[in-house]
């Protein structure tokens, strides 16, 4: 019998770095076998106040699978199986907006979704989906990140919108200015459709980022072989991205911490529509279609 958790941890890149100093105190579960195929590696995770399952979206080693080869509708599915009700995703994007400092965290409003060739959705060809997306990010715990991330960092901006391109290649320079134009402070390869797929599983989805570099043509970085921007960083630059990496784990707790059992936000109805109409029924198994 599999544990059960209703909160979950999606790490990033850096994530296994956690997972190194969590030793004993986490328990692998391992890849859940899915009809979408076997998820990325989660564990369950014995904190002081409840468990909480932690999923490696690149793999439990380091970066063994790049954004676009991520099994987003595998690690979702899985971790509905494991009882989750609520996500906070962690990501390193890059910052468009140069009033962003390199090192900051920052939790996102808003997402446009610049991915070509992801499976997006469960409901393929099943005439059920029309999922309102504003708010795209579960506003409860959207609201107890900002909190933690003010009482770590001093303040959080607001209105930050994410912008999640293919990969994984980096954006060209004229690429980053349509992206500015059109309102994206945040570029990374993350967060779509992972959000989205939750939100299709009535699940509350909320990333909490750490800027990692600015995007192409931001600032003035030559090209110099064997290095991306991150090892164009200054000192200064990287210490404040290795802080803030540390800084994660904690604000994630705190924000947890701070939620109260009973969700009230739509993202727990986010199929009442369909379940109104009979079109779907209680056992969300029901709902998706396996041959796709
Ligand atoms: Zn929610």
């Amino acid at each position: 019998m599999q544990p059960k958790a209703c909160l979950a941890i999606i790490a990033g890149s850096q994530g296994f770095r956690w997972l190194d100093k969590l030793g004993k105190q986490a328990d692998r579960i391992g890849p859940v076998t899915t009809p979408f195929g076997n998820s990325a590696p989660i564990y369950s995770v014995a904190f002081s106040r409840q468990d909480i399952l932690l999923l490696f979206r690149h793999g439990e080693h380091g970066y063994e699978v790049s954004a676009p080869f991520v099994n987003y509708r595998a690690n979702i599915w899985a971790l509905k199986e494991l009882g989750v009700e609520r996500i906070i995703a962690w990501s390193g994007p890059g910052a468009i907006d140069r009033s962003i400092s390199v090192g900051e965290l920052v939790v996102p409003d808003d997402v446009i979704d610049e991915t070509r060739r992801r499976p997006g959705t469960f409901y393929e060809g099943l005439g059920i989906g029309f999922i309102r997306q504003n708010p795209v990010f579960c506003p409860e715990i959207a609201a107890q990140l900002k909190r933690a991330v003010i009482e770590k960092q001093g303040h959080c901006r607001d209105g930050d919108v994410y912008v999640c391109t293919e990969g994984p290649r980096l954006e060209t320079a004229a690429e980053i200015r349509k992206m500015a134009l059109c309102g994206g402070t945040l570029v990374g390869m993350t967060l779509c459709p992972e959000v989205f797929l939750a939100r299709e599983l009535e699940m509350c989805y909320c990333p909490v980022c750490y800027v990692s570099n600015y995007a192409e043509g931001v600032t003035e970085r030559p090209y110099t072989a064997g290095e991306l921007f991150e090892g164009m960083l200054t000192a200064e630059e990287k210490a404040k991205v290795d802080a803030a990496i540390v800084l994660l784990p904690e604000i994630i707790l705190e924000a947890f911490a701070g939620l109260s059992d009973e969700r009230t936000c739509p993202c727990c109805q986010s199929m009442e529509r369909y379940r109104m109409r009979g079109d779907i029924g209680d056992d969300w198994h029901t709902w998706i279609n396996k041959s796709t």
